[in-house]
């Protein structure tokens, strides 16, 4: 028997903005019971915007002003999805991704900002938009070094006259100045504000608008009034009236817009596209649906600014947590009057609160310090306890989840059975049945993981990779996988969308590599966990067994190693979701093509490199083969962090087992002291081959050529004290 609160209500978040931070803080602080949340946002680190412009000026650093959505996630319970919304299905209740099974809520909240009005002006790609921030400061990086290299006056057109555009004016106007300066040039830069207004920042008082304009003077920054600007070329911006204007770089900061799949939402929408909600900051038309931020319109209208999705956040919180009700929703009443902090660039900055202007190096000062108290809260959130278990759930039966619905999403996926397949997922019976080829023997394996990473679609997609890995380091081809779920308590709606998100991503895998999923038991437990038993079929005299290593051979490795780490890294918060991307990539690679290749150019043994690390699963092969292998640590790929981070002293739970195993094959005198990342254990790690030397480099080339891009030889079979390991330089 075990305890659980099951998981009753569905709550997704799409976008990480500034209102959305606010809930994820509130809910890592005391976790609802019951509620499951998931955030779905395009981008992880969510840019503070009263920080960005001082973060262009070059007075913070990117972390000094993006809050790191991964482990604010992670604090809060919320599963992490990296993906764009593009869609809602309200009668399905789904949120629908581009890249990923669509996404079942039972209530969604939107907090995806806005971008700036883009459509009405042709040849806009010719432009940097200043929103989404990521891309802007991506492409700012790639075409900065050209405007520094100039050997000319710089000049910079930013079309919207709003607080977003001429603090975008002010602050470019100061990086680039300054950068001519550190490189001792004195090219001037010329920057322009076009507005189609009769003046900049006419939400602000008229004193506001003299101090910002004397600023503007006083760096040279022209204004353009009036223009309309419909045309962007390469080096140029056209507006209505013949207006015409050269530039060597345009920035879009126009007034916000919504992007268009919310027109095809059924949601009640304002006239420019955003999402009308009420007071609740509930949608006007669908009670299950939230929006926040700049996405959010109300009624009368507000300003699209920071300040009131910051002000947003505790109240959204407040009303999340207490879904699915009934107690009565918390109400967002704005201000009348908002203090605007607006930066010109040199640390300095001016006061806007009413008719009331105030400038000075001291308003900067007293920015800085609400802003990094703002950040504050959500840097170093420590992870909440995981609620109390309460409802008793019967682990009996093998803890299975009901029949029905396990037949609902079976039905959803598409089973390809050929006719060896007897009995399979199509005509379910006890067991599945299938027929082996003729002449060949069986290959069978099975692999099983406790959730390590939060995105069930993805952790199917990884544990097939891994567990069709062990058939490929055989140099069998895998046939039939039986699948083990075991879902987290949950109401039915949920363990369905658990299930479906996680076979999703296992069939994904399984189709690609022609594998056929016949059967599996699904059960319930206190966390998600899945596991593949794989069967594949070879020739017996073709298997690659451990024990045929021959001195001379070269091993090759076909993945870098340091997932256990970084794994290990981002589960203690330390590693940032970016970081991880390309130990995902690399989890991602399937060893199919490794396998073949190792196969035609003569592979005398091979594995696959998973929990024992590289040296105990070497360790394995010179047991076997009663060889004597050197290893040079130079030599050995390792993904970008995960040197950094075992330094640090930061390893997988499994690492010093590995360590203690060791003494078994390692020559005895061997200094490990620097050879951690060699008993880091793998996660779908690639394989570790022995090729004849006159075929390495070419090995080597065609695994590159093949996807496995930093396969690399990373040791030798030498005369030596057979079963055991040496560490060399090569
Ligand atoms: C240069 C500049 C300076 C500014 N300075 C200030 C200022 O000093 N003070 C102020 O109050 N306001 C300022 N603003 C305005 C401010 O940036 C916005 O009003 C604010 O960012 C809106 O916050 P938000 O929470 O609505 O969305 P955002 O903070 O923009 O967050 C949106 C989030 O949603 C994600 N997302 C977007 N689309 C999707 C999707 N389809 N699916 C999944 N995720 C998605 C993004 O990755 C991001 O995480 C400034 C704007 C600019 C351009």
């Amino acid at each position: 028997m075990k305890q659980s609160h099951p998981i009753a209500h569905d709550l997704v978040l799409v976008g990480g903005g500034h209102t959305h931070v606010e809930v994820l803080r509130q809910f890592a602080m005391r976790r609802p019971d019951g509620i499951r949340l998931t955030l779905i946002s395009r981008d992880i680190e969510t840019p503070y915007s009263g920080m960005l412009p001082g973060y262009l000026a070059g007075h913070y650093r990117f972390e000094e002003c993006h809050v790191d959505l991964s482990p604010l996630a992670m604090a809060a319970g919320a599963r992490l999805y990296q993906s764009n919304a593009v869609g809602l299905d309200l009668s399905a209740g789904r949120v629908l991704c581009p890249d990923r099974p669509s996404v079942a809520f039972d209530t969604v909240s939107f907090d995806i900002g806005s971008t700036p009005a883009r459509a009405a002006i042709s040849g806009h790609e010719h432009a940097l938009a200043i929103k989404p921030v990521h891309a802007f400061l991506d492409q700012w990086r790639r075409v900065e070094p050209g405007l520094l290299a100039l050997g000319r006056e710089v000049e910079i057109a930013i079309v919207g006259g709003g607080t977003g555009g001429v603090e975008l004016a002010l602050c470019l106007h100061h990086r680039i100045r300054t950068a001519f300066k550190a490189a001792q040039k004195s090219n001037r830069v010329n920057v322009h504000i076009i507005t189609d207004k009769a003046d900049i920042l006419t939400t602000h008082s008229a004193a506001v608008r003299r101090r910002l304009h004397a600023a503007l003077r006083r760096k040279n920054i022209r204004v353009h009034t009036g223009q309309t600007v419909d045309c962007i070329q390469q080096n140029a911006v056209h507006g209505l009236d013949g207006f015409r204007l050269g530039t060597d770089v345009t920035v879009i900061a126009t007034h916000a817009s919504a992007p268009g799949w919310l027109q095809d939402t059924g949601l009640a929408l304002d006239d420019a596209g955003f999402i009308r909600v009420n007071n609740q900051l509930r949608s006007v038309s669908d009670p299950r649906v939230f929006a926040a931020g700049d996405i959010a319109s109300f009624n009368p209208s507000l300003a699209k600014n920071g300040v009131y999705a910051v002000r947003q956040g505790p109240v959204l919180a407040q009303t999340l947590r207490t879904l699915p009700g009934p107690k009565p929703a918390e109400v967002f009443s704005p201000q009348k009057r908002t203090l605007a902090l607006i930066s010109t660039g040199d640390r300095n900055a001016i006061a806007s609160y009413g008719p009331l202007a105030v400038q000075g190096a001291w308003v900067w000062r007293l920015k800085n310090w609400i802003d990094q108290r703002w950040m504050d809260k959500y840097r170093s959130l420590k992870m909440g306890s995981t609620s109390e278990m309460s409802a008793m759930r019967c682990g009996g039966c093998g803890a299975k989840v009901p029949a029905d619905l396990l037949g609902q999403v079976l039905s959803e996926f598409q089973t390809d059975e050929d006719d060896d397949i007897l009995i399979g997922l199509r005509a379910s019976d006890d067991a599945a049945v299938t027929r082996p080829p003729p002449g060949k023997v069986a290959v069978q394996t099975v692999d099983h993981f406790r959730t390590f990473m939060d995105d069930p679609y993805l952790l199917g997609r990884v544990a097939a990779t891994h567990a069709l890995s062990d058939v490929y380091a055989m140099g069998a081809d895998p046939s039939t996988a039986l699948a083990l779920v075991t879902l987290p308590f949950a109401k039915e709606a949920v363990l369905a969308e658990d299930l479906r998100q996680l076979l999703h991503g296992a069939q994904e895998t399984l189709r690609a590599a022609e594998v056929r999923l016949v059967g599996g038991h699904t059960g319930e437990g206190q966390e998600l966990a899945f596991g593949l038993s794989v069967t594949g079929y070879a020739d017996e005299d073709k298997l690659m067994k451990k024990s045929g290593l021959h001195a001379g051979d070269v091993l090759i490795l076909t993945k870098p190693l340091g997932t256990g780490a970084l794994l290990a890294g981002w589960m203690q918060g330390r590693v940032r979701h970016d970081d991880l991307k390309p130990a995902i990539q690399s989890m991602l690679i399937s060893n199919r093509q490794a396998a073949r290749i190792l196969v035609a150019h003569g592979v005398s043994t091979c594995t696959d490199v998973t929990g024992f690390g590289l040296l105990g699963h070497l360790g394995e092969i010179v047991t076997a083969s009663n060889a004597h292998a050197v290893i040079d640590p130079h030599c050995i790929p390792i993904l970008p962090g995960a040197a950094a981070l075992l330094r640090d002293g930061v390893k997988s739970t499994l690492h010093p087992g590995n360590i203690d195993a060791a003494g078994r094959y390692m020559k005895a005198d061997t200094d490990l002291a620097n050879a951690d990342i060699l008993f880091d254990p793998q996660t779908s790690g690639g394989l570790l081959g022995a090729i004849p030397s006159a075929s390495a480099d070419k090995v080597i080339d065609a695994l590159r050529l093949n996807g496995a891009h930093h396969a690399a030889a990373i040791g030798r079979v030498t005369e030596g004290e057979s079963g055991r390991i040496s560490l060399e330089r090569l």
